[in-house]
């Protein structure tokens, strides 16, 4: 169908980012092209060290799902996503599709090994994460291609993770966030990955933070040093939700939370995360 009517169409999956738009009347689609009746598109399945999740799977299914909970990255950011009417409607597909600087989803994917698996009439293909989204509100999708499953391969034994945003009240979206995963090996950090969101254009990957932890031992003074380096990298813009300097330190704060907690889940405990709230 989006071959056949060509620019004028719009997919709707949960419509929590495109109606409010067609309220505001900021996008004017001809058609919608309702993905609610394509079955068999909400799923969450393990195969082969990965978790698979169907482009129409909503956050609160993945929220509730105890596979999901094997990476507490992913529970923690479905959990944390707006309210319960929002988590219930709107999908991880439609939020990577959607490409929001300051969604979640994009953020704290894109520290695990995440794949977006695409089709449209010239075929499948899957593009990593981190080529998919291209600029604030804009992906590698070609007008006439679709996400169909959003694949993530299940971190290494020793591993742990965790997904903190600052919020203002549950239904709005982040005035910052971190996302970070961990590898370690007795007290050593074999691999750090760390993201930034709501603080740039797409989420930003720390690599100067992640340099910091990779192999050493994981302290006050090294997490300290990531949460600085975290707190350079950072591009925010001031608005309404606070100025760009309050945003470096709010996000330097949430790395050094995050970090914290994910070396506790690396080393095996099972701590609940929540965001923080103003
Ligand atoms: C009050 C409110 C608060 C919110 N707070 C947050 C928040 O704190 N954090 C957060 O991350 N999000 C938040 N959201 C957004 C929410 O997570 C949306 O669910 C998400 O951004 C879009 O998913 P959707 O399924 O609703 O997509 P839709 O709104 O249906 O579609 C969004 C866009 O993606 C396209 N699209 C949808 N599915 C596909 C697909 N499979 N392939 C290709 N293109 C597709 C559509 O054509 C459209 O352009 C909030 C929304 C509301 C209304």
């Amino acid at each position: 169908m989006l071959g056949q009517l060509g620019d004028s169409a719009k997919l709707l999956a949960g419509g929590q980012s495109l109606i409010p738009l067609l309220k505001l009347r900021f996008a004017n689609p001809e058609h919608l092209v309702d993905l609610n009746f394509i079955s068999g598109t909400s799923l969450i399945k393990e195969d082969a060290g990965t978790l698979r999740f169907g482009a129409m799977t909503r956050h609160a299914e993945i929220e509730n799902s105890a596979l999901a909970k094997k990476i507490p990255v992913l529970h923690d950011c479905a959990a944390g996503i707006a309210d319960v009417q929002v988590r219930n409607r709107g999908t991880i597909g439609g939020s990577l599709a959607e490409a929001d600087p300051s969604g979640d989803w994009a953020n704290a994917l894109i520290t695990l090994d995440t794949t977006v698996h695409c089709l449209g009439p010239k075929g499948a293909r899957k593009i990593a994460l981190s080529d998919f989204i291209k600029d604030a509100y804009t992906t590698a999708l070609a007008h006439d291609e679709l996400v169909t499953e959003v694949e993530v391969k299940i971190p290494a034994k020793g591993s742990g993770g965790a997904y903190l945003a600052f919020k203002r009240t549950a239904p709005v979206y982040p005035t910052a966030s971190a996302a970070v995963q961990l590898t370690l090996e007795g007290d050593v950090c074999k691999e750090a990955a760390i993201s930034l969101g709501c603080v740039g254009l797409t989420a930003i990957r720390a690599t100067e933070a992640e340099a910091t932890l990779r192999g050493k031992s994981l302290n006050d003074k090294t997490i300290a040093a990531a949460a600085e380096a975290a707190r350079a990298v950072a591009d925010p813009q001031p608005d309404m939700r606070g100025s760009a300097d309050y945003k470096r330190v709010l996000v330097a704060a949430l790395v050094r939370k995050a970090i914290q907690l994910a070396v506790r889940r690396a080393r095996g405990e099972q701590i609940e995360g929540t965001h923080l709230y103003a």
